[in-house]
C-alpha cells in the first residue's frame, strides 16, 4: 500500500465530509441515511444516472427491520410500484407446487409480510430517504480510487461525468458499490466461490399467470432437472421477472443464445410453462455469471465495506437486499460510534468491534496512528472551499 501519488494539483478541487460513500444502492442509501440523521456530512458518489435498473426484485421479511428504521415500510406500501409477498413456494421437476410457506404462519409481526419491488423506484426511494436526512449526492460521478496515507483510507479521488476530478476527504469511507465491489477489485480481496459457479440469465413478461390470492405475490422456485431452478415474481402492473440459475456446462449445452436456452428450459419446468403462457415477453434478456463471492476482509482502517462490495451469496435465497439494507443500517451506526470515540481503526477501534461479526478487518498495526482524528485534519476548512490536492 502507497500514498496515493501521480495527480495534477491543477486540475483537481477537494471537497471534506465525514463519511464518503461510494455507490447509492441500498446498501449506501441506508448507510447514508443512518449518518445523515446522526447529523454527519456525507456525500454519496453515484455513476449511473438515477433511477437506474437493478435486478433483485423479491425482499425477505427481515427487510422490515432496517426499513422500519428508515422509516419506509408506509412509504412503500403505499409507493404503486410493490406487491405483497407472503409465502414462498417451490416448485418439482415435474411441475408440482409445495404447500407454500406463509410467514405469519411463523411470526406474528408486520415483518412477516414482505413485498416484491420494482428496483429502480425502490432504490430511488431509499436515496430520496438519505437526500431528505441531509446527504449529498454527487450523480453520475465514479470513485476512481481509495486514497490511503499511513495505512489509512482517507477519501476517494473522484470523476464526475463531464470530466471534473476531485478529492473527496473523508474520515470514513463506506465501499457501498455492489458487484462492481471496488474495494475488492482494487486490492485484490476478492475470494471466489468456487462451488457457486453459476450463471443467471433472466427476461421479464406481462400478464403471464399469477396464483390467486394470498399467493398472488408469492415468490416460486422452480427446480430443473440438472441443478439449476427458475424464479418467478410477479412484480406490480401486471409484470413477472423470471429467470434461471444453472451451471455454466449445463445451460451452455448447444447454444450460448440466452433466448435459446431460456425457451429450451421452459419446456423442461411444466409450472413455469404453464405460467408464462398467457404472458407477452418484453423480450429482453439479461445474464450474469461467476456472482457469487466474498471479501477477504471487511474493513480497514478509515473503510468498511457493505452490501454485494462485501460480497454475494446466490440469489436463491433472495437475502442481497437484506444484507445491504441491514450492512447499510449496522456500517452506519459503528461509523457513528467510531467517529464519536475519535477512533476509526478496523482494529481494535470501535468499528472494527461492531463489525466483527462480519468478517475479518485489514488492519497494518505497526504502520497506524492508535487514533484516528475523528476529522481528517485538512477537512478543518469550511466545506465546499475548493483546493487543489497534494500531489
Ligand atoms: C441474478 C440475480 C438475482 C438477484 N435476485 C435478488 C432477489 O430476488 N432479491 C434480493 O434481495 N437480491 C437479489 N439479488 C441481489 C441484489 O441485486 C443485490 O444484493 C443488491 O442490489 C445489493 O445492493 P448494493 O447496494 O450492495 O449494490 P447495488 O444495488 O448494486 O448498488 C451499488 C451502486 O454502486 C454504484 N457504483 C458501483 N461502482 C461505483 C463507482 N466506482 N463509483 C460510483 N458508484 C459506483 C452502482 O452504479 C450502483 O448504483 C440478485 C442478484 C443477482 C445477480
Amino acid at each position: 500500500m502507497k500514498d496515493t501519488q501521480g495527480i495534477a494539483p491543477e486540475e483537481i478541487t477537494d471537497q471534506c465530509c465525514d463519511v464518503a460513500i461510494i455507490g447509492a444502492g441500498p446498501a449506501g442509501a441506508s448507510g447514508a441515511a443512518v449518518l445523515a440523521e446522526h447529523g454527519r456530512k456525507v456525500h454519496i458518489v453515484e455513476h449511473e444516472p438515477f433511477p437506474r435498473y437493478r435486478v433483485g426484485e423479491s425482499l425477505i421479511p427481515h427487510c422490515w427491520f432496517p426499513l422500519d428504521r428508515l422509516g419506509l415500510t408506509e412509504k412503500l406500501d403505499a409507493s404503486g410500484f410493490t406487491v405483497h409477498k407472503h409465502s414462498v413456494q417451490f416448485v418439482s421437476t415435474q411441475g408440482v407446487r409445495s404447500k407454500p410457506y406463509y410467514f405469519f404462519q411463523h411470526a406474528d409481526h408486520p415483518s412477516s409480510r414482505t413485498w416484491q419491488v420494482v428496483r429502480s423506484k425502490f432504490d430511488q426511494l431509499l436515496l430520496d430517504a438519505a437526500v431528505e436526512r441531509g446527504a449529498e449526492v454527487s450523480h453520475e460521478t465514479a470513485a476512481k480510487e481509495l486514497l490511503w496515507k499511513d495505512g489509512r483510507v482517507t477519501g476517494i479521488r473522484t470523476k464526475s461525468k463531464g470530466g471534473q476530478e476531485r478529492i473527496l476527504h473523508a474520515s470514513v469511507t463506506i465501499d457501498a458499490s455492489g458487484r462492481d465491489a471496488f474495494a475488492q477489485a482494487r486490492n485484490r480481496w476478492r475470494v471466489p466461490d468456487e462451488d457457486l459457479k453459476k450463471i443467471a440469465i433472466w427476461t421479464y413478461y406481462d400478464g403471464a399467470l399469477r396464483d390467486p390470492g394470498l399467493d398472488e405475490g408469492a415468490t416460486t422456485i422452480a427446480y430443473l432437472p440438472q441443478k439449476g431452478w427458475f424464479w418467478y415474481l410477479p412484480l406490480a402492473n401486471d409484470r413477472v421477472s423470471v429467470g434461471i440459475v444453472g451451471e455454466r456446462d449445463y445451460l451452455y449445452k448447444g447454444t450460448r443464445e440466452p433466448r435459446e436456452i431460456f425457451e429450451r428450459e421452459i419446456d423442461a419446468q411444466p409450472w413455469i410453462a404453464e405460467h408464462l403462457a398467457p404472458g407477452k415477453p418484453t423480450g429482453e434478456f439479461r445474464v450474469t455469471s461467476d456472482f457469487s463471492y466474498r471479501s477477504r476482509y471487511c474493513a480497514a482502517d478509515g473503510l468498511v465495506l457493505a452490501g454485494d462490495a462485501l460480497g454475494f451469496l446466490d440469489p436463491v435465497f433472495s437475502s442481497g437486499v437484506f444484507f445491504a439494507l441491514k450492512g447499510g443500517v449496522l456500517a452506519g451506526d459503528a461509523i457513528e460510534a467510531a467517529l464519536a470515540a475519535g477512533d476509526v481503526s478496523a482494529k481494535p477501534g470501535l468499528l472494527g468491534q461492531a463489525l466483527t461479526h462480519t468478517g475479518r478487518h485489514r488492519h497494518a498495526a505497526t504502520l497506524l496512528p492508535r487514533r484516528a482524528p475523528q476529522a481528517d485534519r485538512r477537512c478543518g476548512r469550511p466545506a465546499g472551499r475548493p483546493r487543489a490536492a497534494r500531489p
